[in-house]
C-alpha cells in the first residue's frame, strides 16, 4: 500500500455551513481558523499558538468535515493522511511519507496537515496485535512526534488528527507542544440529527409528504454519515422508481437499508472486542 498524501487547493470548498450541529465543537474550531488568518493578534503578545489539535468523536461524526472546513474557512491548503494506510507499509516508508508531508506543508505555510485515524499508528507502544510487527508503526510514531517537535509554534502549520479511540493513544503524542488540545465531536441528538439531514437535502428534489422531524425521530444513535447515507440512499430508491420527487417512503426504506447495514457491521466488530 502506498500512502496518498493529497492537496487540495487553496479553494477548499466545504465551510462550517455544510456541518450541521456540532456548535460547541465549531466555536473551538474557529479559534484555529483564526490562528491561521490572524496570528499576529496571537503572536504579537507573545502567545504560542497551538501546533497540534485531537478531534476526538465516534466514527461518522464529521472529524474530516471539521479538519476541511478549517482549511476552507481560512483559505489554506490541506495536506492529509490516514493513520491506517501505515499498517501495511514496509519499514521506512512510514516515516518518510511523515517527513516528507511536514516538508511539503511549512512550503506552503500557513497550511493545514491532517491525520485520519491516528489511533492506528499512534496507539501506546506495547499493545500489538501477536500477527503484527510494530516496527513500522513504531517508526512511523516517532517521526511524527520528530515532526512535531521540530517546528515552531508560530510557523503557521496547524496539525489536525482524528481519532475515535482517545484511549488507546500514547501518552507522547498528547504532552504539552504536541496534540495537547481535543476537541470533542459527539453523536447527534433529535435536533441535531434534523439539522443534518436538512444539509444533506439541500441538493434533493424532494415530495411534499417528506417530514424531517420524523426522520430524526425514526434514527436515534445515527452518526452525520448514516444521515448522509439516508439521504443519497433515499435519492437512488426514487430514482430506480422512475419518479419525479424522493418522497418519504424511500426515506424510510433507505434508513431500513441503513440499520441493516449497521446491524451486520455490528455483527463482524463484536466478537473481536
Ligand atoms: P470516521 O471516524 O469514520 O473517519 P469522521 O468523523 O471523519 O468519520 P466524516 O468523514 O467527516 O466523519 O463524515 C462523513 C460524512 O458524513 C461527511 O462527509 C458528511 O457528509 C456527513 N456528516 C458527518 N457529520 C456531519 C454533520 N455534523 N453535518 C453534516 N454532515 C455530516
Amino acid at each position: 500500500t502506498t500512502a496518498r498524501i493529497s492537496e487540495t487547493d487553496k479553494k477548499s470548498s466545504v465551510s462550517f455551513n455544510d456541518i450541521a450541529g456540532l456548535k460547541e465543537a465549531k466555536v473551538e474550531v474557529m479559534e484555529v481558523v483564526d490562528f491561521l488568518k490572524n496570528p499576529e493578534t496571537y503572536t504579537k503578545l507573545g502567545a504560542k499558538i497551538p501546533k497540534g489539535v485531537m478531534l476526538v468523536g465516534p466514527p461518522g461524526t464529521g472529524k474530516t468535515l471539521m479538519a476541511r472546513a478549517v482549511a476552507g474557512e481560512a483559505q489554506v491548503p490541506f495536506f492529509s493522511l490516514s493513520g491506517s494506510e501505515f499498517v501495511e507499509m514496509f519499514v521506512g516508508v512510514g516515516a518518510s511519507r511523515v517527513r516528507d508531508l511536514f516538508k511539503r506543508a511549512k512550503e506552503k505555510a500557513p497550511s493545514i496537515i491532517f491525520i485520519d485515524e491516528i489511533d492506528a499508528v499512534g496507539r501506546s507502544r506495547g499493545k500489538v496485535n501477536a500477527f503484527q510487527t510494530n516496527d513500522e508503526r513504531e517508526s512511523t510514531l516517532n517521526q511524527l512526534l520528530t515532526e512535531l517537535d521540530g517546528f515552531g509554534p508560530n510557523t503557521g502549520v496547524i496539525v489536525l488528527a482524528a481519532t475515535n479511540r482517545p484511549d488507546i493513544l500514547d501518552k507522547a503524542l498528547l504532552r504539552p507542544g504536541r496534540f495537547d488540545r481535543h476537541i470533542y465531536l459527539e453523536l447527534p441528538n433529535k435536533h441535531e440529527r434534523e439539522e443534518i439531514f436538512k444539509v444533506h437535502m439541500r441538493n434533493l428534489v424532494l415530495g411534499e409528504d417528506v417530514a424531517i422531524d420524523i426522520l430524526a425521530t425514526l434514527s436515534p444513535g445515527f452518526s452525520g454519515a448514516d444521515i448522509a447515507n439516508i439521504c443519497n440512499e433515499a435519492a437512488l430508491i426514487a430514482a430506480r422508481k422512475k419518479t419525479e420527487a424522493i418522497m418519504q417512503e424511500d426515506f424510510l426504506e433507505a434508513r431500513d437499508r441503513v440499520v441493516g447495514g449497521l446491524e451486520r457491521k455490528s455483527k463482524i466488530i463484536s466478537p473481536k472486542e
